[in-house]
């Protein structure tokens, strides 16, 4: 496989899918030219890490994690090779434990069953690391780790409209870390972070990840799974996937400008295993943006602004988002500010708080609805 290549399969054995896509595009050759690289001669001896997504305890079929079927053919495609130095590492988002993930997204049993370590990345030590002029805490299992597998599930995003595999990286950083990018902004940390964390090898399940939500509950089944080299061009194309440009989702560009990879989907050569499955792919309405105009938000947390869309739109099919007099204001750029509405313990001043840290969705919704009533 080659730096501008990005291959596809389509199906639904998601293990057997997976090993024949890695037959195609030659993971095994991927790790030889690490290892000579790094001048050692024999490959099986590279230490080598998957990180999925696990960022809550949801399955797989609801659109936000990565099925144990493709990284149990990761595994078995790996061991078939006599690469059997493996671990798996995964931190959570801030809202979740990764111990509750681990159990109930299946990959106790897996590990159990391929005789693999895990890895928690919320209860890993950390290290600073300069990403091209950013220090970032960095996860210490990232320095136990040779060639780096990452596993992310195509998903949009309420704040950054996609998450693919730039974002996914996010899982090896501490929670303080976590909230720290949010206070940046996202985008400037998201794209350093590549800098910082090398990724070597990208399979994505894009079986049926949720085009909206980072946290799941509306999967889009699209029965795929993807590979690449370079982490910038496979978002890129999920970009396009999309409907969106490069353009459109700022730390992907800004991955490309400080050379963590290719934003150019134009010369990409996208090879369809099976052939004939493009046509599924045809870009779909962006519901988050439907009720974006009603939110003021700066700097909020994921699971903060992901509990907020589910109730606005919510309102919205009731018809009583647009009786709303004032913007919500959500995040932690607002803390110590006043105003009308707000969402989460940032926004206490203001007038009409719905306080939580994050507040849940039927919370938000049930607090909104009463103030619009009056
Ligand atoms: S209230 Fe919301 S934005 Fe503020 S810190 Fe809590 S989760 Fe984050």
């Amino acid at each position: 496989m080659l730096q501008h290549e990005i291959y596809k399969i389509y199906g639904t054995d998601y293990k057997d899918m997976t090993i024949r896509i890695l037959e195609e595009s030659n993971l095994q050759e991927a790790v030889r030219n690490k290892a000579e690289a790094m001048g050692i001669n024999d490959a099986t001896q590279l230490r080598i890490g998957i990180k999925p997504n696990l960022v809550a305890p949801t399955p797989a079929s609801f659109g936000a994690t990565t099925h144990t079927e493709v990284v149990a053919g990761i595994i078995e495609y790996l061991q078939a090779r006599d690469f059997n130095d493996i671990k798996i590492a995964e931190g959570s988002w801030v809202g979740d434990k990764t111990s509750d993930a681990y159990e109930f997204c299946g990959y106790k049993t897996l590990c159990e069953n391929y005789d693999v370590p895990f890895v928690d990345a919320q209860k890993d030590g950390h290290h600073t690391v300069d990403c091209n002029g950013l220090d970032i805490e960095i996860c210490d299992v990232v320095n136990d780790i040779d060639f780096l597998i990452n596993v992310p599930v195509m998903k949009g995003h309420c704040q950054t409209r996609i998450t693919c595999a730039l974002k996914n990286m996010k899982g090896l950083i501490p929670n303080t870390e976590k909230r720290h990018f949010h206070s940046m902004g996202l985008h400037r940390p998201i794209a350093h972070l590549s800098q910082g964390i090398h990724q070597d090898f990208i399979v994505v399940d894009h079986i049926c990840g949720d085009l909206d939500f980072e946290e799941g509950g509306n999967p889009v089944v699209r029965n795929c799974i993807m590979t690449a080299l370079d982490p910038v061009l496979v978002d890129a194309y999920v970009c396009k996937l999309m409907g969106l440009t490069v353009e459109d989702v700022e730390y992907v560009k800004l991955a490309g400008e400080i050379g963590s990879g290719s934003t150019d989907v134009e010369h990409a050569r996208i090879y369809d295993i099976n052939e004939g499955n493009m046509d599924k792919e045809a870009p779909r309405d962006n519901k988050v943006l439907r009720v974006k105009y009603a939110v003021n938000e700066v700097d909020s947390c994921s699971a903060c602004y992901a509990s907020l869309v589910p109730a606005l739109l919510q309102l919205e099919e009731e018809g009583l988002l647009e009786k709303l007099d004032s913007q919500i204001a959500i995040g932690q750029g607002h803390q110590g500010e006043t105003g009308k509405i707000g969402i989460g313990k940032c926004t206490r001043n203001f007038d009409f708080c719905v306080m939580g840290c994050p507040p849940d969705t039927e919370h938000i919704y049930e607090e909104l609805k009463k103030y619009i009533l009056g």
